[in-house]
């Protein structure tokens, strides 16, 4: 392993592990590393008795419970980490803090054939004085970007601009932005967030698809329950001259099992399913996935309805599985990469990981492995 940390800081870093260790779990007061760091004893309170847990013996559990706790702890720990630190893992994931970076990054991209969506990083606002800075921002944003002749589009997330605040305040504010990437004959994707904005962000769409009919996009996730019947429910305003131009994705909130699937295959199964509703409908998909299987099995679709290569596209994140987005390239489909970049960065990281613990292996790897 090629560790870049000093030895202080990684002895920092292993003390702030143990210290947060017992934070974990409710039902334990103490954990203590054997050996290999994930082999933990587990004293607990009821008994106060001293077990290891899962049993011995038993590898498949013990190993599925130490990945589990794993990404659990780095989850909790990462936003006590140093900023510097937590950097090393996100330059991969984030195009920087600057316009001038996220132009560079996309235009970096657009050298290699590959389109852009460029994300200011923010969600979750205060007050609506931040809504107003926000919007902006991506009024800059988007003069910048076709200024530098960035071959792309836009994504953003309503409740950066107030949406749980006030929602006409924020529908007025990403319409001002669609009408500003409109003037230059571009597009804005709005991003789907967590369940309770799900209504009001299809709501927004809507309204604003009624008015720049060829310059709004809508993410719907596979993982909820509803996304098929939103699929449908949407095709009234579906048309040959302006399909609706969805961008699928898993989802990747923490959602109740009362509305989200939660198995891998029963999500991926319900990605194929809509994204064949999609093209079945003639909108337009962009199909957001890393998922080799999820890929393969979208152009098994794209074959079967003979779809031509203008009607539809793949999108990945940012530094995420580059070789499996080339081989996707090298096929000859349309990729676009999701260009998040800002200020907040810090925030995002850790918020993404803290919903999404399943991501610290990868975190961990470019801590310590790359550095
Ligand atoms: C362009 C784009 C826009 C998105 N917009 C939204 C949105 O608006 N709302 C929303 O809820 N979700 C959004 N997502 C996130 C999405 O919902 C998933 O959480 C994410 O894409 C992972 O799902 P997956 O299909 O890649 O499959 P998974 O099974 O989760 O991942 C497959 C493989 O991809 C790799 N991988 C996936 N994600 C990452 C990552 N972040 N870092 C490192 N490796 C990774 C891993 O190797 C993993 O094994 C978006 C995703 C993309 C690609």
């Amino acid at each position: 392993m090629y560790c870049k940390l000093s030895g202080l800081n990684s002895l920092k870093c292993f003390g702030t592990i143990i210290a947060l260790l017992n934070s974990i779990t409710k039902d334990c007061h103490v954990y203590k590393p054997i050996g290999y760091l994930l082999t933990l004893k587990r004293v607990t309170k009821e008994q106060n008795k001293i077990t290891v847990y899962p049993a011995v013996g038993d590898k498949k559990h013990l190993s599925k419970w130490r990945i589990k706790m794993f990404n659990k702890l780095i989850s909790n720990i990462l936003p006590y980490m140093p900023k510097k630190l937590v950097w090393q893992f996100s330059k991969e994931y984030v195009a920087g803090e600057t316009i001038e970076d996220a132009v560079k990054a996309a235009k970096t991209l657009n050298e290699q054939g590959i389109l852009t969506t460029i994300d200011v990083l923010g969600e979750f606002i205060k007050n609506l004085d931040e809504a107003e800075a926000n919007k902006n921002e991506y009024l800059e944003v988007i003069e910048a970007a076709e200024e530098a002749g960035v071959n792309g589009n836009y994504s953003l997330k309503p409740t950066f601009f107030g949406l749980l605040i006030d929602k006409e305040v924020a529908y007025q504010h990403i319409r001002e932005i669609v009408e500003k990437a409109a003037s230059y004959n571009n597009f804005v994707r709005i991003d789907m967030e967590d369940s309770p904005c799900t209504d009001m962000e299809i709501d927004i769409f809507r309204r604003i698809k009624e008015e720049f009919p060829d310059n709004v996009g809508l993410v719907l996730q596979c993982y909820l329950k509803r996304t098929h019947q939103d699929i449908g429910n949407l095709g009234d305003i579906n048309s040959a001259e302006s399909p609706i131009n969805f961008r699928l994705c898993k989802g990747i909130y923490v959602e109740p099992e009362a509305v989200a699937y939660k198995n891998y295959e029963e999500i991926n199964e319900h990605f194929l399913e809509d994204i064949e509703l999609m093209l079945k409908e003639k909108m337009y998909p962009a199909i957001a996935t890393h998922d080799k299987p999820v890929v393969d099995g979208a152009c098994k679709l794209l074959e079967k309805y003979d779809t031509p290569k203008e009607s539809y596209e793949f999108q990945m994140l940012y530094g995420v599985t580059p070789a499996l987005r080339k081989s996707i390239l090298d096929a000859g489909h349309r990729m676009r990469v999701y260009v998040p970049f800002g200020k907040q960065w810090f925030g995002y990281c850790t918020r993404r990981v803290k919903e999404n613990p399943a991501m610290a292996s990868v975190i961990l790897k470019a801590i310590f492995v790359k550095g």
